[in-house]
């Protein structure tokens, strides 16, 4: 199958004590193609981290299915686990924390392959050099620790030691979010490098739509816990249809100076409800500026608007579509 990734009506619920649940993911479904890079997007605490890490089997899922290669990776063995973590590997936001500061590069980059047994004895040696070439880095950074170097060049270490394996597919969650804006597309520009060369398949794990736009294929976008527009990275951009997409990208400078900018900056009233009492109906209603009755009665239903242009709002439906009028134009 095309279908690398198959996420089936995901949840995770964390337990909170007293019968209260925390609801970070509910009901969460897409799939990642072969090669192609999936864009995550959502503000902080919409569910898209624990998405990540869930599908990495990192959290146990509450419901619902996370296939790779057709495989449940929640149902397997020891020992099939080990093959999946072979096979996908995660690349995290903050490359201060997620690299050990006692440990040398090397022995960073040799943590994976000795859990998989690979690239073992005189080999060794040649693949963390050939690791630090691929990344960018001097060989000669080997046995340096990791407070000698910069943010970008740390969390070129940490694509180093998800690439040490060869896996197949990477979860890469903010992995430019806590870097200088100069420093962000080089490694956007690396992982996208590396992708080519490697056919791997990402999945892009980000808070702003801008960090998204250059790198993805195709685009999810979460608000509490929920999925809520998924199309083409260009359509996304182009024909925004959910309110909450809309108010994201209206945040988004037009990047070109010689276009004037006209399109009207979308304010959200209120706070991201808590996701241990989300609001009835669309959990998006309390603050919708386009909210009508029914938002708070019904949740609006998973659909296909346009050809694979998902979304998930009572206002749009095939038979009255209000694309054309709703949708805001964005370059
Ligand atoms: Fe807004 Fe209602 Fe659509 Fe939710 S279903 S996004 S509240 S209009
Ligand atoms: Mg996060």
């Amino acid at each position: 199958s095309d279908k690398l990734v198959e996420v089936k009506h995901l949840k995770k619920y964390f337990d909170m004590g007293k019968g209260k649940q925390l609801k970070a993911v509910d009901d969460v479904s897409f799939h990642i193609l072969r090669g192609e890079t999936f864009g995550l997007v959502g503000e902080s605490g919409c569910g898209k981290s624990t998405t990540g890490r869930t599908m990495m089997r990192l959290y146990q899922r509450t419901a619902g299915q996370v296939l790779l290669d057709g495989e449940d990776v929640h149902q397997l063995g020891k020992k099939e686990r080990l093959r999946l973590t072979k096979r996908s590997q995660m690349i995290f936001q903050d490359p201060y924390a997620s690299l050990n500061p006692r440990s040398t590069i090397a022995e960073i980059l040799s943590e994976p392959m000795d859990v998989h047994s690979l690239y073992e004895g005189t080999k060794r040696k040649a693949r963390i050099h050939e690791l630090l070439d691929i990344v960018g880095l001097s060989p000669d950074h080997a046995n340096r620790y990791p407070h000698e170097f910069s943010g970008g060049q740390r969390q070129r270490i940490g694509i180093a030691r998800a690439l040490s394996v060869d896996p197949e597919f990477i979860i890469a969650d903010e992995p430019i979010s806590a870097l200088d804006v100069s420093v962000q597309a080089q490694v956007v520009n690396l992982m996208k490098a590396l992708q080519k060369e490697r056919e791997l398949t990402y999945l892009f794990i980000a808070h702003d739509l801008s960090m998204v736009k250059h790198i993805s294929d195709r685009i999810g976008v979460m608000y509490l816990g929920h999925l809520v527009e998924l199309t083409s990275s260009k359509e996304l951009y182009r024909t925004p249809l959910h309110p909450y997409t809309q108010a994201l990208l209206s945040a988004i400078p037009i990047p070109d100076p010689e276009i004037e900018d006209k399109r009207e900056r979308i304010i959200l009233k209120g706070e991201i409800p808590s996701p241990v009492d989300p609001p009835s109906g669309c959990v998006f209603r309390t603050r919708c500026p386009a909210a009508i009755e029914i938002c708070a009665q019904h949740k609006p239903e998973w659909k296909e608007i346009d050809d694979h242009h998902y979304v998930a709002c009572h206002l749009l439906n095939k038979e009255k579509p209000m694309r054309k009028e709703k949708a805001m134009a964005v370059h």
